[in-house]
């Protein structure tokens, strides 16, 4: 019990000179962040160039737009990593209706192929709709040939955590072509994923598999898919046709951009911030996973703005193909394993940039501890909790940094705007995002002048 009680009193002695040592400098960090909105003006620029699909050209100049941004900004060395990437492209036409029935003829649906999708024969495919709610309901159907499957399970309301109620619907974008297919169906249509009630549908990465006929597959606006279950209670027979014309091609040069600001007294200690820097076709990828990279650029940029000089070395990392294949991180992990750098922690931020609440990480115990102990200052930028979770796809490949963490925000309008003509410049907040940039930029420091 003494002993506890020595603890407990060193702890508080340790945090109160991590804040009496440090708090000017995360005090300057949080306004300057929030005065000059840097990282915003970035994503702005970043956004007049579009989407930034793996494999397309606009990632490609994407890509290039980031290298000389970080060039500018004045970092030691910046640097691209060459990987190759699949590179899918949507197409011109995408459009679905009903085709046959008394009172709905020729009703249009708003549909978007999901990422990977095959395109449909050029007059469309025409089926009989079957409404279902699970992947389990499908394989026990007798009667699939031919018809188009509907899923229509919807996004979980009773969960708090957007996350989780994604994750939970999203096995019917991912899996559902697969299960179709294997019962005979001619193409699926999934409900949109999200929270809000609009009529933008979501796209998604989609599989198939080995041996399974491939079939296409997209994402109905929730606005249509209740119509579309209304309808078919009125007309069981009724029939949608959907037309799509997206394509695939070989896998395409692509890069992860990565730039650096070196350690004064450890330089081959590497604390790793960053994000996907591809996003889906929709909207510019402003929300996901754009601010989130103008935030990992930020956090280190904010070193030399400051005139700070990190003790060691960090490193902004824009990953490649988070959406539909990890190519990037994966890359980047190969390079960790076999550098001689010593990665010390890495930083993910890939879940939008509202208003800072807390970072998940995986670590040791004892670690745990001390990182706890710096809540109370990092709370300054609205930093609430430093709980054990997951820290992201793409850092989880970093295999072996002592501390892995994910970057949460609020995440309540996440799954309204990503994947969807919704993910544009307007729905970032320039404040929040920036305490997300002050927040991450505190964390760095604070590993960078303690160790971990
Ligand atoms: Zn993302």
């Amino acid at each position: 019990m003494k002993n506890l009680f020595i603890l407990f009193l060193l702890s508080l002695s340790f945090t109160s000179t991590i804040i009496s040592q440090n708090e000017e400098t995360i005090d300057q960090i949080i306004k300057r962040s929030l005065i000059d909105s840097k990282g915003f003006s970035w994503l702005k620029e970043l956004c007049e160039i579009g989407p930034r699909l793996s494999g397309s050209q606009n990632s490609i100049k994407a890509i290039k737009w980031a290298e000389s941004k970080m060039k500018n900004l004045g970092f030691d060395s910046v640097w691209l990593q060459p990987v190759y990437v699949p590179h899918w492209e949507r197409g011109k036409l995408e459009k679905a209706f009903i085709s046959s029935s008394k009172k709905f003829i020729n009703k249009t649906l708003t549909i978007t192929a999901f990422g990977g999708s095959i395109s449909t024969p050029k007059n469309g495919i025409t089926g009989r709709i079957i409404e279902v709610h699970s992947l389990e309901e499908v394989s026990k159907l007798s009667d699939a040939k031919g018809k188009i499957i509907f899923y229509n399970r919807p996004f979980d309301n009773s969960l708090v955590s957007t996350m989780e109620a994604y994750g939970k619907a999203v096995d019917q974008r991912v899996n559902g072509a697969i299960e179709a297919a294997k019962v005979g169906a001619a193409a699926v249509l999934v409900r949109s994923i999200q929270s809000n009630f609009d009529n933008n549908p979501h796209t998604g990465v989609m599989k198939y598999a080995e041996n399974v006929t491939k079939i296409p597959s997209a994402a109905i606006s929730v606005i249509d898919a209740d119509f579309l279950s209304d309808a078919i209670k009125e007309e069981p027979n009724l029939e949608v046709t959907i037309k799509l014309d997206c394509k695939t091609f070989d896998d395409a040069l692509s890069y992860n951009v990565i730039g650096e600001i070196k350690g004064t007294e450890f330089p081959n200690d590497i604390l790793v911030v960053g994000g996907h820097f591809d996003s889906l076709d929709k909207g510019c990828g402003a929300y996901d996973d754009g601010a989130s990279c103008m935030q990992s650029i930020e956090a280190v940029e904010l070193f030399k703005r400051l005139n700070l000089k990190p003790k060691r070395t960090l490193r902004t990392v824009l990953f490649i193909n988070e959406e539909n294949g990890l190519r990037g991180a994966i890359e980047y992990g190969k390079y960790s394993a076999t550098s001689k750098e010593n990665h010390i922690a890495a930083i993910e931020a890939d879940r939008g940039a509202a208003s800072p609440r807390g970072f998940y990480v995986t670590t040791d115990s004892l670690t745990f501890q001390k990182l706890q102990s710096w809540l109370p200052i990092m709370n300054k930028s609205k930093i609430d909790w430093i709980r054990k979770g997951s820290s992201g796809a793409d850092v989880g490949q970093i295999k072996n940094a002592k501390a892995l963490f994910g970057y949460v925000p609020d995440d309540q309008r996440y799954m309204d705007y990503h994947h969807s003509n919704n993910d544009v410049l307007s729905v970032v907040h320039p404040r929040e995002m920036e305490l997300g940039s002050a927040s991450m930029a505190i964390l760095l420091y604070l590993i960078s002048e303690n160790g971990l």
